[in-house]
């Protein structure tokens, strides 16, 4: 049985057997203690010499950490033990002896990130895991709820959709092939079909800055509706953020406080969201004493000063249409900006979404890449897009990781991830 079904007064009096790895093994006179640990929680065994055959007895001696094992005896409720129940061995198999385990406390950053594919077991990126996982589960099914289809897209792309500076090239049968930074081309071209597109993929950018937010592979969640505007979409998305904190509160608060997550952190996470225009982040920078021109691109310092001490996220809109790449739709009645949105979570995290209307006119998408200096050619089938029952749409783009690192409020977002690829990690 697993060991969070064992906690219980229902199963004490009786025999339990259950499996997994050894967590802690402390010897003392005639007693082995060990805690074992399996993938939902972990419980305290005492294994007493003459309480079992002496062959077992013996193994239970030569135990290690992480050693696997299974285990037969009375459960007992003890107050003392760890999760308050413990087992009493009668029969103990051993299946492997572990190997000394190279993680002891105060190990580094470095050394842990060396070591990820046993780092994995720890309770920490267990339960980020596990967080994660809700996360994941909770965005498919408000998509699902609102009536998104899931779809896929390719990951080998002929051309780019974020700046050319963070592709990474791949040969491709001597053709250059690039991986894709972001699906949003490729959803814009479902909505004709379904209305309203998701999907959940890697992305990859090759991010030369080391800041705690970047990592060249990344899991990205797009989606893109037909008929949405920019203000629309912002709802949708604030929404989407509520529901995730508030399934973690209802089915994640052990692993939130393995973590030392604070749970009324996300207990404020509630709409509406704050809803600045870009000018008036601006001003609210200055009113904090940064020294900011009018128009700069937000970057992971600005960004981490303005939201430090926000208590949930806020949204920036309409940004300057210089600072936006060429297929945010600009504003009918202001063409200087872009109907278009970030949401930057609180507590100086900063940007976890991007999104916006996009260019649905054909003359005005043309424009806009000539503008840009870029070569309508390399466009090709997203200007088609246009040509055929063109309609108003909107989409975004949300980094999981971010949400993740954010959520659960962890240092970096090399800690949400199992395998963190950056530009200096390539390994395990
Ligand atoms: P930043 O300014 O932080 O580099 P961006 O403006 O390049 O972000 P977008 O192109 O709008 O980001 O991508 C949409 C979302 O994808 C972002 O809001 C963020 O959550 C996530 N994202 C972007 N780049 C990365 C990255 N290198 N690592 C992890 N997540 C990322
Ligand atoms: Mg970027």
């Amino acid at each position: 049985m697993h060991i969070s079904s064992l906690l219980s007064d229902e199963h004490v009096g009786s025999l339990v057997k259950t499996r997994g790895w050894v967590y802690r093994w402390r010897e003392s006179g005639p007693l082995v203690f060990i805690i074992v640990r399996d993938s939902t929680n972990i419980i305290q065994a005492i294994v007493e010499r003459g309480k079992l055959s002496d062959d077992d007895f013996e193994t239970a001696k030569k135990l290690t950490i992480e050693s696997s094992i299974e285990l037969e005896g009375n459960l007992v409720k003890e107050k003392k033990a760890p999760t308050g129940y413990e087992i009493h061995v009668s029969k103990l198999t051993a299946f492997n002896i572990a190997e000394k385990f190279p993680i002891t406390k105060d190990k580094s950053d470095e050394f842990l990130l060396d070591i990820r594919h046993l780092w994995l077991r720890s309770r920490e990126m267990t339960a980020t895991l596990k967080i994660r996982e809700t996360i994941f589960e909770t965005s498919r099914e408000y998509f699902k709820e609102k009536g998104y289809h899931e779809v896929h897209t390719p990951m080998f792309v002929g051309a780019a959709v974020e700046g050319g500076s963070t592709l990474f090239e791949v040969p491709y049968f001597g053709e250059k092939a690039y991986l894709t930074q972001s699906s949003q081309f490729y959803l814009e071209a479902f909505i004709y079909s379904l209305e309203k597109v998701y999907t959940i993929s890697p992305s990859f950018r090759a991010e030369k800055s080391r800041t705690r937010r970047h990592l060249t592979e990344f899991s990205h969640l797009e989606a893109e509706s037909a008929w949405m505007s920019n203000q629309e979409m912002m709802t949708f998305e604030e929404e989407m953020i509520v529901r995730i904190a508030s399934d973690l509160l209802d089915k994640r608060k052990d692993e939130l406080s393995i973590l030392k997550r604070d749970p009324e952190k996300l207990k404020n996470i509630e709409t509406p969201f704050y809803r600045y225009t870009y000018e008036k982040i601006i001003d609210l920078g200055r009113s904090k004493g940064m020294d900011l021109p009018d128009i700069v691109d937000l970057g992971e310092k600005e960004e981490r000063e303005i939201t430090e001490g926000f208590d949930k996220p806020l949204f920036v809109y309409n940004f300057p249409t210089s600072l936006k790449p060429f297929y945010h739709r600009p504003d009918p009645d202001d063409p200087a900006h872009v109907l278009c949105h970030d949401m930057l979570a609180p507590e100086g995290y900063g940007e976890i979404i991007g999104g916006g209307e996009r260019i649905w006119n054909k003359d005005e998408l043309l424009r806009r890449i000539s503008e840009n200096g870029l070569n309508t050619d390399d466009y090709g089938w997203y200007i088609d897009l246009r040509r055929f029952g063109s309609v108003p749409h909107s989409g975004f783009g949300l980094g999981m990781d971010r949400v993740l690192t954010w959520i659960a409020g962890l240092e970096h977002i090399k800690n949400a991830v199992p395998f963190p690829r950056t530009i200096r990690r390539l390994r395990p």
